[in-house]
C-alpha cells in the first residue's frame, strides 16, 4: 500500500518513536515494570483530565470506556437526561437504553452545541431530582462540534446529576478541568488527540463516582471499574492488558507532554482554524455553527455540485489523503477532517493542494 495521510477522527498518523515503542518484548502485566509503566500513564493523564483523583485503564477502544461509565454508575430504571449533538451522543443514549436506564433526551439542532440556558431550564424543571444522570459529549465527532464544558458545569452542580463524560476525542487537544467543573466521570481513548493506535480507553473517576461503583445492583463483570482500580492500585490491570499498546501509549504521553499540554491545545486549535480557512476558501460551508466548532474535527458541506463520496475516494486512491465521510443522516452529505495526530503544517497544504486538484477535475467533468 502507498503512503497515506490520515486526516480521520481517529485513527491518526502515529509518529514512528510510538510505532517503534511497540516492537519490543512483552512483559509480565503483574510484574513490577508493567505496575511501573501503569502508573506512568495514569500520572500523565490526571493533568489531562484535570483530576487527581483515579484512572482506570481498559482494554477497549473508546465504546468499551462509555459503557463501563453507564454500567458502573447507574442502574435499570434510573433516569437519564442525554445530550447528544451528533451520533456519538446518541450511542452513548443507546447504551444507557440497552442497560435498562429511562433516557430523556435534550434536543439540540444538528451543527450547534448544548444551550446551556437549555440545560439549566430542563435541570430546574427536575423540582423532584428524579433525573439521577447527564450524559454528554465533549467533542462530537460527527458534527465536528465542541461543548463547551466550563460552561454548561454549573448548571450540573446544581442539580446534582451525576455527570458522565464522553471525551473520546476531545481530551488531550482541548482543556478539560474535571475536578474543578465537577464532572464525575470522563471517557477517553488511546487513538484520538494522544496519537497512539487504538486498543486502550481511560477513565477519570471522580468522588462521587467512586461511591456509587458499591451499589450491588450493578450488572457488569469485564468492565468493572471497581475491580479496575483496585487492581490499579496494585499496578495492574484485572485481565490481561493490551501490553503493546501500553508500550506505545506510555511513549506518546511522554512526547505529549514534552512539547507540553498547552501546546497541544494551542495545536490543535490552529490547525482546525487552518482547516477551516482552507476548506472554506475551496467553496465548502462548514457544518458546525460560529460558536461551536471542534478543535480536532472539522465537518463541512463540500461545494454545491460536488458529490463527497467520489471527492473522499479520488483523494484517497489518487493522492493517499485520507478523510472521513459523514455518519447516519450526514452520510453522503458531509466531509470531515480530523486534525490530531503526528501530522504538521506542510501536511495540511499537501492535502489542501490536493483537495484542490480533485475539485477542480470533479467539477469540470474530466473524472
Ligand atoms: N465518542 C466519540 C466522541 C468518538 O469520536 C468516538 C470514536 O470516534 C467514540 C466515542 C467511540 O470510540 P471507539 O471507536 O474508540 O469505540
Amino acid at each position: 500500500m502507498s503512503k497515506q495521510l490520515l486526516f480521520l477522527p481517529g485513527p491518526v498518523m502515529v509518529a514512528p518513536p510510538v510505532l517503534r515503542a511497540m516492537d519490543r518484548p512483552l512483559i509480565d502485566h503483574r510484574g513490577p515494570e508493567f505496575a511501573e509503566m501503569l502508573e506512568r500513564i495514569s500520572a500523565a493523564l490526571r493533568p489531562v483530565f484535570g483530576t487527581r483523583g483515579e484512572i482506570a485503564i481498559l482494554g477497549s477502544s473508546g465504546t468499551g470506556a462509555m459503557e463501563a461509565l453507564v454500567a458502573n454508575l447507574f442502574a435499570p430504571g434510573d433516569r437519564l437526561l442525554s445530550c447528544p449533538v451528533g451520533s456519538f451522543g446518541k450511542r452513548f443514549a443507546g447504551i444507557a437504553t440497552a442497560y435498562g436506564c429511562i433516557v430523556e433526551t435534550l434536543e439540540t439542532p444538528l451543527g450547534a452545541a448544548v444551550d446551556p440556558a437549555a440545560l439549566q431550564a430542563r435541570l430546574r424543571a427536575d423540582l423532584e431530582k428524579s433525573i439521577a444522570g447527564v450524559l454528554l459529549t465533549h467533542n462530537e465527532t460527527s458534527t465536528g462540534v465542541a461543548n463547551d464544558m466550563a460552561a454548561l458545569a454549573p448548571m450540573l452542580r446544581e442539580h446534582g446529576a451525576i455527570t458522565l463524560v464522553d471525551s473520546v476525542s476531545g481530551l488531550g487537544a482541548s482543556e478539560f478541568r474535571m475536578d474543578e467543573w465537577g464532572y464525575d466521570a470522563v471517557a477517553t481513548a488511546s487513538q484520538k488527540a494522544f496519537a497512539a493506535p487504538p486498543g486502550v480507553a481511560m477513565v477519570a473517576v471522580g468522588p462521587r463516582a467512586r461511591e456509587r461503583l458499591q451499589n450491588p445492583a450493578l450488572s457488569r463483570f469485564y468492565f468493572d471499574l471497581r475491580r479496575a482500580l483496585e487492581f490499579s492500585h496494585l499496578g495492574q490491570t484485572p485481565w490481561t492488558p493490551p501490553i503493546s499498546i501500553l508500550y506505545a501509549l506510555d511513549v506518546a504521553l511522554a512526547r505529549y507532554h514534552a512539547a507540553g499540554m498547552k501546546a497541544a491545545f494551542e495545536r490543535h486549535t490552529r490547525y482546525a482554524d487552518i482547516v477551516r480557512g482552507s476548506l472554506q476558501r475551496l467553496g465548502f460551508t462548514l457544518f458546525s455553527q460560529p460558536g461551536a466548532h471542534s478543535d480536532t474535527i472539522v465537518a463541512a458541506y463540500p461545494p454545491p455540485g460536488v458529490d463527497p463520496n467520489p471527492l473522499l475516494q479520488t483523494l484517497r486512491e489518487e493522492y493517499g489523503i485520507v478523510l472521513s465521510g459523514g455518519q447516519a443522516e450526514l452520510a453522503g452529505k458531509i466531509v470531515r477532517f480530523g486534525t490530531m495526530g503526528d501530522v504538521d503544517e506542510s501536511d495540511f497544504q499537501t492535502a489542501f493542494a490536493a483537495i484542490e486538484v480533485t475539485l477542480r477535475t470533479l467539477t469540470s467533468g474530466v473524472a
